[in-house]
């Protein structure tokens, strides 16, 4: 399906070999066998990129936003149609099974289509002035070339969330996406280049973060740093990007609380909250972290959900009915362990799952795990698993429960299931997170800001909100005679 080697730089509209001939192997996670090679570029790399998206600026921004728009909606197109084949290259690289990774790529391609419609809605204002002489306007105008940083989570829709809004503003891009999944990078770049998206506005970098990271730090020429990722590298773009005064739009870690109300409709929360830690493995960065349940249906709760994740298939990705891939790599079923080891040292008690899947497959596979008797000092409590570990914590009353829910540093996501409309309202709103879902586990949707607070991030993405931080707003200032 791969060649040995796939050319993984695109610069002013071309594959390019690099400077040095370091390569970076990508990999099944489910059976760590090899997939291709990717270049591993570096500053040299990203600061022709940069020229490159410098030069096709004024050509893109002074389009009009139909004209962009256009273009916008022939990538949507070409990527909708091509979703079967897009996801079984996501899954290939990604592990997460291929209806998630089929969904992921429709889902990608409405962030363009939603794009493709903003992109002539840019509208300004015409302030009234307090003097007659003067008329007041003002103009959103794109901040120029961005620099756009991927996680490997969601390879394909945390790439056109950010490129969507930016490439509809009026922006050009530099591209770096993560290590392990440049594949589905590779394609999206494909599929805008297909659609007729001029040389140069949309380039792609695959390989050393620190080198790429810094010549988009330090370069005048980008004036936005867009990132998904960890909270850890998200302080370090922030304080990085001082020197130049970036702008900078952050979507970091979470810690997702999920609160079931004593009237919860049971079937129907077991259903969401599995759901919700589940889905892409628990490898999500609103996935239910933490879970607090009303002490007075915790038994019958905790029974549903563990009828309910026993009957999970674990497996390749892209074997039949299943639910559950791989974790990433190593490093991420040692911190499942580690989680899961803490949780248990400080008195946690496995209901279900609990060690590495023992299946046919040479990938890092856990068993979907419920632990009860979750108590606060623990690790899993407080830090992101990024895994499918569920611990649940009961409580008695609706304060405790929200002052647990926000007792962290994250403010990303968090969950209510409740059919009491009036304690919704309540929770909701006392809630400190940028995203709470009502009886709803699935709150990412392109007409609609997703974004954290706190430790979790700046800046939204998706809906108007989502352009907004792609545009300057200038004001013109007209003084008149007489
Ligand atoms: P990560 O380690 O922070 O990496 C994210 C991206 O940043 C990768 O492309 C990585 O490349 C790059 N990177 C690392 N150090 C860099 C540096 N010094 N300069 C420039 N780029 C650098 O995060 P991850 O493990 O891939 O992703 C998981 C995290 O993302 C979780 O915390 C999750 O919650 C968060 N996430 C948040 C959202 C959201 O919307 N808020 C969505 C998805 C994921 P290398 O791997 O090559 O270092």
């Amino acid at each position: 399906m791969f060649e040995k080697r796939t050319k993984s730089i695109f610069i002013d509209g071309k594959w390019k070999d690099m400077d040095s001939q370091k390569t970076v192997t990508v990999y099944n996670p489910a059976t760590l066998e090899r997939l291709t090679d990717v270049a591993y570029g570096g500053a040299s790399e990203t600061k022709s990129a940069i020229e490159a998206a410098s030069t096709a600026f004024p050509v893109w921004s002074e389009m009009t936003g139909r004209e962009r728009s256009r273009i916008l909606y022939k990538a949507a197109e070409l990527m909708t149609e091509d979703a079967d084949r897009l996801g079984e290259i996501l899954t290939l690289e990604q592990g997460k099974p291929l209806k998630e990774a089929v969904g992921e790529v429709k889902g990608a391609a409405g962030f363009l289509l939603w794009y493709a419609e903003e992109a002539s809605r840019g509208y300004g204002e015409w302030i009234p002035s307090s003097t007659k002489s003067k008329r007041l306007l003002v103009i959103p105008r794109p901040v120029g070339v961005i620099g756009a940083i991927t996680p490997w989570n969601f390879p394909a829709s945390m790439i056109t969330r950010k490129l969507g809004p930016a490439l509809a503003a009026g922006c050009t891009a530099v591209l770096k996406p993560a290590p392990e999944t440049p594949l589905s990078a590779i394609e999206i770049v494909k599929i805008f280049a297909k659609a007729g998206m001029p040389n140069g506005v949309v380039n792609l970098v695959t390989g050393d973060a620190q080198a790429i990271g810094n010549e988009m730090l330090t370069n005048k020429d980008v004036r936005l740093i867009t990132f998904t990722g960890s909270t850890a590298v998200g302080k370090y773009l922030m304080r990085e990007s001082s020197e130049h005064v970036k702008k900078l739009s952050l979507e970091l870690g979470g810690h997702a609380p999920s609160i079931v109300f004593d009237d919860a409709d049971i079937d129907k929360a077991t259903t969401l909250v599995l759901g919700s830690k589940f889905r892409n493995n628990g490898q999500t960065c609103i996935c239910t972290n933490r879970l607090y349940v009303h002490e007075s249906i915790a038994d019958a709760f905790t029974s549903m959900l563990k009828d309910k994740v026993a009957q999970m298939k674990i497996g390749s990705g892209l074997g039949n009915d299943v639910e559950l891939g791989p974790l990433i790599n190593e490093k991420a079923f040692e911190k499942v362990q580690a989680h899961l080891d803490d949780a248990v040292k400080n008195g946690a008690k496995v209901v279900y799952g609990g060690s590495q899947w023992e299946g046919n497959l040479d990938g890092h596979f856990y068993q979907p795990t419920i632990l009860s008797g979750a108590t606060d000092n623990m690790l899993i409590m407080n830090e992101e698993t990024f895994g499918p570990i569920i611990p649940v914590q009961t409580f008695t009353d609706e304060d405790e429960a929200l002052r647990k829910a926000n007792d962290t540093d994250y403010g990303l996501a968090a969950y209510i299931f409740t059919e009491n409309t009036n304690r919704a309202i309540r929770a909701s709103e006392k809630l400190e997170y940028g995203i709470v879902g009502v009886n709803d586990v699935f709150p990412s949707v392109p007409e609609a800001p997703f974004g954290g607070i706190k430790q979790s991030g700046v800046g939204k993405e998706g809906g108007h909100h989502g352009m907004d931080e792609f545009l300057e707003k200038k004001f013109i200032s007209v003084g008149l005679d007489g």
